[in-house]
């Protein structure tokens, strides 16, 4: 049940709209409080939009998500600025004042049909599409994906002609609908009488560019890392979830599957990413169900599967679904005339140093906090750990070292889709006491 609000009701702002912001937003909004939800992004949904499946259950993510998405999207108490960011706040706990930065889409939320025109007509290609891993590319006139929330198109400002140079425009003259505005600015939106933020940016993934070059990343095309692998399975990714590799599109038979990278490793980063040894399992168990005579190789350091049920998923994945796990330090991958990777490590177990030759190449890379946690830890004078998560207690996990501001979800730590939404919870759950009174 949804309750109205009332006259003078305090707002909460919540900064992200990935899966923890999102059940944030919610929680409050059916308390009947007021919600500013901030995504810098032009669409809602973070990480989990861009899953296949999720472990330990294998069900689809997006048909979990996409319902969580409209709701957002429509629910009379939340506010959803997109392409936006927090950029000033004043006050204190109970009573904050929020400053918004809305940048321009160049298309009118509410008028725009999704009808795609404008992306076929337009005649500048080959912009990385994000969503699906910079593995295909997209026009200037973009979605991230057909079933985005809000689903209304962007015009990209950094690459757009009639932005940069002032010609073109054919979007403009083609959109049936009347939805392009490129005389849309910045916006700064002041938002007043904030009782609580909930800080929820998420995170973002290492690319040390010379660690993945010791695993032939971007030498060898059939070497992905596991953010490619997911949108390469998914039936909306760029292969149609037909898995191939990408060098002469065969089907592979044998892929290999590195935990740890650039985890747990003191050049790097120095902690645990907390999902790969389950989300790996998971990748291997769906490419096995759409080919049953795929054989998987999980290299790992040790494999941490801490929650309920997980152990029971990693036998699962011996037992059922052909995948095999080895003990071992990696030394180095090349690849044959064919650009099958061809991996030397050493077992752990038995101490010998191997070869194995392998279709594909899978890297677990580390979970980073979000590249803006710096800024917005800034902007709201919040404490960040050594590694640039979100500082709390730990015995107070959801709040942070100013009053008023919680966090929740992967900004404190790497963690799974259910504890994101269960921090998620209780970070609301704490605003909506400060918002409402005990
Ligand atoms: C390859 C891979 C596979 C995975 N598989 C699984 C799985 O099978 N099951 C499972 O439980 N978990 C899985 N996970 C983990 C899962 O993705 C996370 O638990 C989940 O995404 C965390 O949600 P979040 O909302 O905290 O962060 P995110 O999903 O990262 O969302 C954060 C949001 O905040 C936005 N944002 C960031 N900074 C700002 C800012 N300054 N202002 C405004 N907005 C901002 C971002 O754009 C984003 O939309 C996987 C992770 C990876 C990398
Ligand atoms: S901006 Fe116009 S042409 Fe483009 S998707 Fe929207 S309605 Fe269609
Ligand atoms: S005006 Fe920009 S977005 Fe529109 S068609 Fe031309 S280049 Fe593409």
């Amino acid at each position: 049940m949804v309750r109205k609000l009332g006259d003078n009701s305090k707002s909460v702002v919540v900064i992200g709209a990935g899966i923890a912001g999102i059940q944030a937003a919610l929680d409050l909004g059916d308390m009947g409080i007021k919600v500013y939800l901030v995504e810098k992004e032009p669409c809602i949904g973070g990480r989990m939009a861009q899953l296949d499946k999720t472990f330990p259950t294998l069900d689809c993510s997006i048909c979990i998500l996409a319902p969580k998405l409209s709701e957002c999207y429509r629910h009379p108490n939340i506010t959803l600025y997109t392409l936006a960011e927090v950029q000033k706040i004043e006050g204190s706990a109970g009573n904050f004042t929020v400053e918004v930065l809305k940048h321009p889409r160049y298309v009118k939320e509410g008028v725009c049909t999704n009808c795609g025109d404008c992306g076929s007509i337009c005649p500048v290609r080959g912009v990385p599409n994000f969503f699906d891993a910079d593995l295909v590319t997209q026009s200037a006139a973009q979605i991230a994906f057909p079933a985005a929330v809000p689903p209304v198109y962007r015009i990209n400002p950094d690459v757009c002609l009639y932005l940069n140079y002032g010609i073109c425009g054919l979007c403009y003259q083609n959109c049936g609908a009347d939805a392009i505005d490129f005389t849309q600015k910045e916006e700064v939106i002041p938002v007043e009488n904030v009782g609580a933020i909930i800080v929820a940016t998420g995170v973002d993934l290492a690319e040390n560019i010379h660690t993945l070059n010791v695993y032939g990343y971007q030498k060898y095309d059939n070497v992905v890392t596991a953010m490619e692998f997911e949108r390469l399975i998914c039936a909306s990714g760029p292969q149609q979830g037909h898995l191939k590799t990408l060098t002469d599109g065969r089907t592979p038979k044998k892929i290999a599957f590195l935990q740890c990278i650039d985890s747990r490793n003191d050049r790097t980063q120095d902690y645990c990413s907390s999902v790969c040894c389950m989300y790996t399992t998971k990748e291997a168990m769906v490419a096995y169900e759409h080919d049953n005579e795929l054989e998987s190789y999980v290299f790992y350091i040790d494999l941490r599967a801490g929650g309920k049920g997980f152990q029971k998923f990693l036998l699962r994945g011996a037992e059922e679904y052909n995948i095999k796990y080895i003990k071992s330090k990696i030394s180095h991958i090349e690849v044959d005339e064919n650009q099958s990777p061809i991996i030397t490590y050493e077992n752990l177990e038995s101490a010998e140093i191997k070869q194995m030759r392998f279709d594909l190449v899978v890297l677990a890379t580390c979970i980073i906090p979000s590249l803006s946690n710096e800024k917005i830890a800034k902007i709201l004078g919040i404490d960040l750990d050594k590694n640039r998560f979100i500082k709390t207690d730990p015995f107070f996990p959801i709040e942070s070292s100013v009053p008023g501001i919680y966090t929740c979800g992967c900004a404190r730590e790497p963690m799974d889709i259910p504890r994101s939404v269960a921090e998620a919870s209780g970070a609301a759950a704490r605003a909506a006491e400060l918002v409402k009174g005990g």
